[in-house]
C-alpha cells in the first residue's frame, strides 16, 4: 500500500490547531501520540452502544461489552504474534514493569540477581532496584558500546557470572538506538536467565513478532501508538504465565471464595483484578487496526527518511547530535544539545514557533548523564510528521543560530 502522511493528517483532527499563531507542529511522540478519529470514535461507540461491565453480569448488554473486550485483546495479541491468554492489561509500560518487581521474586522463590542497562527509562530501573533492595539480592548495571546500544560482551559476561532476570530496552527513547533484542534473549536463555524486554518505544514504530524473538515478558503502553491513555500491555510467555501467582486480588480474578481461600481465573483474567479500563482496551484494538491498515513497514521507513532529512539539515557546528551520526540508527528520535544555549530554552524557543519537542532528562538521567550532559532537546517523530515540518523545524534552527 503506498503512504502517504497528507492523507493521515487528515484521520487527526488536532492537526488543524494554531498554536502560537503557527500551525501545530507535533514532535513529541516518545513522550505520548496524538489520536485518529477512529481511534475517539471506537471508544463513543463503546461508551454510547455497550457501556456495561465485563465478564460479570449474565445480561445482553454485559455479554456484548465482554465480546468487544475479548475480540480486542485477541486483536491486540495478535498485533505481536501473541496468544490472547499471554497479554495482560496494564495501565502502561511502568505498570508492567513494577508489576514484574513484584511477581517474579514470588514466582524465583530466592534473592534475584537482575541486570539492567545504562540505557533504560527509570521505569525500568526504578523498581528493580526497590525490590532488590527491600527483598535481597542484586542489580547490576551494563554500560553501553561506542555505537550506543548495550555492550554486548559485558551483558554475557553479567549472565555467565549468574542472573534471574535480564531486563532490556528495545529502542532507546533518548537515543532512539535499537538494542538486538533477539540475540540479547538467546544470551539470556543460553545463561538461564528470564528475559524482559521494554519495548514502549518499539511497539509503535515497527513489525514486532514474540514468537520471533521469544522474550518471557515484554511491556509497552497504548498512548504512544495512536491509543488512549491509561491502557497497556504486559506480555507473559505461556509457559510462564500458568506459574506466576497475581500480584493484585480481588473482583473478577476469583473463580471461588471462601472464608478460608480461594481458586483463581483462567489465565489472563486472574491478573486484571477489578473492574478493567475496557474504553482503554477498546480504543488501543482500534489503533491496532489503523497501524495495521496503514502497515509497520510503511511507518519504518517514512520515519527514517525524516530522520535523514532531520539530521542532514542541522548545524554540525551549532547542534550536536547525541548517539551514532548514522541517521538510519535513530529509530525516529533525534536527541541533540546547542552550543551555549540551555536545552529549556530551545524547546521555549521552538514552542514559539508552534514546534513541541521535549527537553530536560526524559526519564533516563543516568543515559543522559553518561553522554556527559544534564539535560537534552528531543525530536521524536511519526507517521503523521512530514518533511515539510521539519524543514520548519530546520528553520526555526537556523533562526535561533542567528539569534546567537
Ligand atoms: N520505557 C520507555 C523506553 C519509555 O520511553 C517510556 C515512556 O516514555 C516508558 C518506559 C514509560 O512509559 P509509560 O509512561 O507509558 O508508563
Amino acid at each position: 500500500m503506498s503512504f502517504d502522511p497528507y492523507v493521515v493528517r487528515e484521520d487527526f483532527p488536532i492537526f488543524k490547531k494554531i498554536v502560537n499563531g503557527r500551525n501545530l507542529i507535533y514532535f513529541d511522540n516518545a513522550a505520548t501520540t496524538q489520536k485518529p478519529r477512529q481511534v475517539v470514535e471506537a471508544i463513543a461507540d463503546y461508551y454510547f452502544n455497550y457501556n456495561s461491565n465485563v465478564l460479570r453480569s449474565i445480561n445482553t448488554l454485559s455479554a456484548q461489552a465482554t465480546d468487544l473486550y475479548i475480540n480486542s485483546r485477541r486483536k491486540i495479541a495478535s498485533f505481536i504474534g501473541a496468544r490472547e491468554e499471554e497479554v495482560v492489561f496494564t495501565k502502561n509500560t511502568t505498570e508492567g514493569l513494577n508489576s514484574l518487581a513484584e511477581a517474579l521474586p514470588r514466582l524465583i522463590g530466592r534473592k534475584l540477581t537482575v541486570v539492567t542497562s545504562i540505557m533504560e527509562h527509570h521505569s525500568n530501573l526504578l523498581p528493580w532496584r526497590r525490590m532488590v533492595s527491600e527483598k535481597g539480592g542484586r542489580l547490576i548495571v551494563v554500560g553501553m558500546d561506542s555505537d550506543f546500544t548495550v555492550n554486548m560482551d559485558e551483558l554475557e559476561r553479567r549472565l555467565e557470572e549468574g542472573c534471574d532476570v535480564l531486563t532490556i530496552v528495545h529502542v532507546s527513547n533518548v537515543l532512539g538506538t535499537m538494542n538486538p533484542v533477539k540475540e540479547i534473549c538467546r544470551l539470556a536463555h543460553k545463561h538461564g536467565s528470564l528475559f524482559v524486554i521494554d519495548a514502549a518505544q518499539s511497539i509503535p514504530h515497527m513489525p514486532f513478532n514474540v514468537q520471533e524473538v521469544e522474550p518471557d515478558f515484554m511491556v509497552f503502553s497504548g498512548h504512544k501508538m495512536l491509543g488512549p491513555t491509561g491502557i497497556g500491555v504486559l506480555y507473559i510467555r505461556k509457559s510462564l504465565i500458568e506459574k506466576i501467582e497475581p500480584w493484585e486480588l480481588g473482583g473478577g480474578m476469583v473463580k471461588t471464595v471462601t472464608m478460608e481461600s480461594q481458586t483463581y481465573e483462567d489465565i489472563p483474567f486472574r491478573f486484571e483484578a477489578g473492574t478493567p479500563n475496557v474504553e482503554g482496551v477498546v480504543g488501543l484494538a482500534a489503533a491496532v487496526d489503523y497501524l495495521n491498515n496503514i502497515g509497520l513497514k510503511n511507518i519504518v521507513e517514512h520515519e527514517a527518511n525524516l530522520v535523514k532529512h532531520l539530521m542532514e539539515g542541522l548545524d554540525e557546528g551549532f547542534i550536536k547530535v547525541h548517539g551514532p551520526d548514522e541517521s538510519s540508527k535513530h529509530k525516529g528520535i533525534v536527541s541533540f544539545s546547542v552550543k551555549g544555549i540551555h536545552p529549556h530554552d530551545v524547546a521555549q524557543m521552538l514552542d514559539a514557533d508552534g514546534i513541541m519537542v521535549r527537553s530536560g532528562a526524559l526519564c533516563a538521567e543516568p543515559l543522559v548523564n553518561a553522554l556527559g550532559v544534564n539535560a537534552v532537546v528531543r525530536v521524536s517523530l511519526y507517521l503523521y510528521n512530514t518533511v515539510e515540518e521539519v524543514d520548519r523545524f530546520l528553520d526555526s534552527m537556523k533562526k535561533l543560530r542567528m539569534l546567537t
